[in-house]
């Protein structure tokens, strides 16, 4: 990349990736769970797709009993903490809380659940779930993400024998690799392993299947198998000039970042990021937190159409993004590197299939915009080229189709969770439905 941003002084980063949202005190946790009404109906617990006993957990924090209410926490979510940290809690728990139709501050949910889950960690994890005896039957985990942590913890205290294969050095997924450090910091995914393999699952990292053990291998081992394998890569813009250095792939970026060796990560002073979903927020303020001086978001559509939630939106604006909306890069401008990008102004045509307006270039619009660095980041699909090697393994508008109390796949020794099915969604829909996955599969396997 020709033109770096300045590096900035260790303070300065750890300043600028600092915790949006930073741990209670005991006091201010025994405060704020005080303020819970304990509603009888629960909107908040039904909101929740792993549907925590969100009303018990907090009366556990009031009365002192941390550590039962990490017990209620974990009961129904193993990938607690990063929930906790990272969940759009205003769409889902805190957005159900009632105390928001008298006009006033729902109570901090993600924060309560956080300070009792860091309390169990900080505690080393003392013992709380017993495995049942082992029952002779193996079940092999394909991808370490949420799902296939919440299915393989779930699966191990049902008595099974649990390995989890995963392509890359460090489990966690997305957890490790995708979120950014000022929502959860990489050791809390670590810890969040640690809980899963005490339970006696054994990951096998650097393995991917496929590449370093075949799936027919995995399905001579096993008993029964999750696929939990997230989606792949962003497409290409299949615009000239993405093969000059400083156009970059979102989550390559991203997984650089999570690291934490921020003066390592390359960043230019005026970056572009193409998209405007959860990913490209991130993509642009982590750039910006890294000492770009220029950050932007080309978008064809407009903010209306926009996939990323009002709060990611808001942090953007907050960050001095500048967002192009109605603008579609058109190609790369450089010699060798990046030196601008040419983009041509759009218009909202007739919804498309799935109701989205469909952008039009308007002829002649073209423009060019200085920057030096490019993050593509246009939305990830699913890895066809590993699913298509299953057989009979049908698939739905690009997911694999699975039945939804079950998740069993239309190969019966295949289940599948996470955003493989729901082509991208959150962490708590991961773990939601690997700990289905996992009753789905002690179901086939004791023939119920
Ligand atoms: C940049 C970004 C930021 C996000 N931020 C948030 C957030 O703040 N809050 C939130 O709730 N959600 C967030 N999400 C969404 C969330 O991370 C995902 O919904 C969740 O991680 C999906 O879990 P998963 O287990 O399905 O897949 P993943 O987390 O993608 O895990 C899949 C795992 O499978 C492994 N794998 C794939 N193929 C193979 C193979 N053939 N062999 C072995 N291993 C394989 C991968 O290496 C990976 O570890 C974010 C997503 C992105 C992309």
């Amino acid at each position: 990349m020709k033109n770096i941003a300045v590096k900035l002084a260790p303070e300065q980063y750890e300043e600028n990736f600092a915790e949006l949202h930073p741990a209670f005190t005991k006091n201010q946790a025994t405060a704020e769970a005080n303020r819970c009404l304990f509603c009888f109906d629960s909107p908040c617990m039904n909101a929740c797709p792993t549907h925590i006993d969100i009303a018990t957990f907090i009366k556990k924090i009031a009365t002192g009993n941390v550590r039962g209410s990490a017990k209620t926490i974990l009961e129904s979510n193993w990938i607690a903490l990063t929930c906790a940290k990272a969940c759009p809690v205003d769409e889902l728990c805190e957005g159900a809380c009632v105390y928001n139709e008298r006009g006033e501050k729902p109570i901090e949910i993600g924060r309560l659940q956080r300070y009792a889950i860091d309390r169990y960690f900080e505690q080393g994890m003392p013992k709380l779930f017993t495995p049942a005896p082992r029952n002779g039957r193996s079940v092999g985990i394909v991808g370490g993400g949420p799902s296939g942590l919440a299915c393989a913890a779930e699966l191990a205290l049902l008595g099974y024998e649990v390995t989890v294969y995963e392509g890359k050095a460090t489990a966690g997924g997305l957890d490790t690799w995708g979120i950014a450090p000022y929502k959860m910091r990489f050791q809390d995914s670590l810890n969040e392993i640690k809980l899963v393999e005490s339970f006696g699952v054994t990951i096998k990292t650097n393995t991917k299947v496929g590449r370093d053990v075949s799936l027919a291998d995995l399905e001579r081992r096993h008993h029964a198998l999750f696929l939990g394998v997230g989606l792949g890569q962003s497409p290409d813009l299949r615009i000239p000039g993405e093969d000059l250095t400083g156009v970059v792939d979102a989550l390559d970026f991203i997984e650089r970042v999570t690291t934490r060796k921020w003066s390592a990560v390359d960043v230019g002073k005026r970056v572009a990021v193409i998209g405007a979903g959860n990913t490209a927020i991130d993509a642009v303020t982590e750039a910006k937190r890294l000492g770009a001086e220029q950050v932007m978001i080309i978008y064809r559509r407009s903010a209306q159409e926009m996939s990323a939630y009002d709060f990611e939106f808001e942090l953007a604006k907050s960050d001095s993004v500048q967002f192009h909306f109605l603008t579609a890069p058109t190609r790369i401008i450089g010699n060798g590197a990046v030196e601008a990008l040419e983009c041509i102004r759009m218009t909202l045509g007739a919804p498309d299939a799935k109701g989205k307006k469909t952008p039009k270039p308007v002829p002649g619009s073209e423009f060019t915009l200085p920057v030096d660095m490019v993050i593509k980041a246009i939305g990830q699909k699913t890895s066809d080229a590993f699913l298509s090697q299953i057989s009979a393994l049908k698939m739905e508008n690009g997911k694999v189709a699975v039945n939804p109390v079950t998740h069993q796949s239309s190969n019966p020794k295949y289940f599948a969770g996470g955003d493989c099915i729901n082509g991208g969604k959150e962490v708590v829909n991961a773990a939601a439905d690997g700990k289905r996955a996992a009753r789905g599969i002690d179901a086939y396997l004791s023939s119920r």
